[in-house]
């Protein structure tokens, strides 16, 4: 069985990825408002009305995905093979027909109703990085905690936004007295986490049961603030120089789309703790692409990440903390080893030693008004198939 909608070489969203975004008509559309849609090719599928006048359509009829997530599982997976068959089979073709948009006619919004947001530092290779830039007198860059527990912290639900929202350069205290507009502003290539199903309060969600709890996964830019962030961070953590915004990618890839893409974390020494043991480690092939103003800056790869996101996730319930519908918790820059994969600015330039020099040119150690950061991500897809993210979006204006 082949997909009727054409989906032309190349593209993210084939058949058999099939993510989850929040979108409405530019223009027509009878005013119906925001609604659920899944991807396929060039097109949009309205959900809503393919369940129109069910309660599930009803979920499916609003402007986030909270709805249909808190459904659980098992209606996800249903959801999923139904879409699949309407883009397979002939049954209802002529009204599948009559409820697809093009890509190009709809305004995609925020997926998401972002409950929590807590950022993690994953990546052995972006804080070793961090370690040797901001403790050179040191010769262990890691911290003493760094390979017991995913380091976290709790960032600001309410200051993620979509991809294409302009990014407004933040002003604060730079150093003791010295107040004005960043000066170093960053960018940090991440992998998010949507949590679907809910946890009950004072019970810890084991490694094991990741993917009742995980829907999907997004693309996540966490700008970042380098000279309020060094200012302020000691000793409770990142707070304004990251506070101010969050992008992430309009389509959330479920976990099912992903089953190609699993792979084994990095090897774990020392042992973690029971609660972080996983019976089949859940580490991700995602190839991550940054560009700056349309050139690829770096190639980040996410599978060697240290901590995979079920640990992230048995880590954020094991004091019992509860989770909700939407919360997203992202893993923290992606780096890999080498220079040319490195997922932010202040790695590639280290520190603004080493300027990159643009195509056009130009250099940059931090970003500069107008300048534009896009990120992209891809996977392997079953039978040698690709799972493509779109991507996540951004221009700094002054
Ligand atoms: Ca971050």
């Amino acid at each position: 069985m082949s997909c009727w909608v054409p989906v032309p070489e190349g593209s993210d969203f084939t058949l058999e990825n099939l993510p989850y975004g929040v979108f409405e008509p530019r223009r027509g559309g009878g005013g119906h408002g925001p609604r659920v849609g899944v991807a396929i090719g060039d097109q949009v599928l309205d959900l809503a009305a393919m369940w129109a006048g069910t309660p599930l359509g009803a979920d499916l009829a609003t402007g986030s995905l909270n709805r249909f997530l808190r459904r659980g599982p098992r209606e996800w997976a249903y959801v999923r093979a139904e879409v699949r068959r309407m883009l397979e089979t002939d049954e209802r073709r002529l009204f599948c027909e009559r409820n697809l948009y093009r890509l190009d006619e709809v305004a995609l919004r925020l997926p998401i109703e972002v409950a929590d947001y807590v950022d993690f530092y994953a990546s052995e290779a972006h804080a070793a990085n961090l370690g040797r830039i901001f403790r050179p007198e040191t010769p262990e860059p890691l911290l003493p905690n760094w390979k017991h527990l995913p380091v976290g912290y709790h960032g600001r639900a309410g200051t993620v936004v979509p991809s294409g929202t302009p990014v407004r350069r933040p002003a604060g205290q730079r150093a003791a007295g010295d107040f004005g507009p960043t000066l170093r502003l960053d960018i940090e290539a991440e992998v998010g986490f949507v949590v679907g199903a809910p946890s009950a309060l004072g019970e810890p969600v084991s490694t094991g049961a990741f993917a009742e709890h995980v829907f999907g996964v997004v693309l996540v830019n966490d700008w970042s603030a380098r000279d309020l962030q060094r200012w302020e961070y000691q000793p409770l953590g990142p707070f304004l120089g990251k506070s101010f915004a969050t992008s992430v990618s309009p389509w959330v890839v479920p976990l099912a789309a992903l089953e190609a893409a699993r792979v084994p974390v990095p090897v774990q020494e020392p042992e973690p703790l029971a609660y972080l043991a996983e019976k089949e480690s859940w580490g991700l092939d995602l190839r991550l692409e940054v560009s700056l103003n349309g050139e690829v800056v770096s190639r980040p790869p996410y599978r060697d990440t240290y901590w995979s996101p079920a640990q992230m996730l048995a880590h954020t319930t094991v004091n019992g903390a509860s989770l909700r519908t939407g919360d997203l918790y992202a893993s923290g820059t992606v780096s890999g080893r080498e220079p040319d994969q490195f997922g932010s600015l202040i790695e590639l330039s280290w520190n603004g030693e080493w300027p990159l020099r643009l195509a056009d040119g130009s250099e940059r150690t931090f970003l500069q008004d107008g300048d534009t950061v896009t990120i992209r991500a891809s996977a392997p897809g079953v039978g040698g198939g690709r799972i493509g993210f779109g991507e996540v979006s951004g221009t700094v204006v002054g």
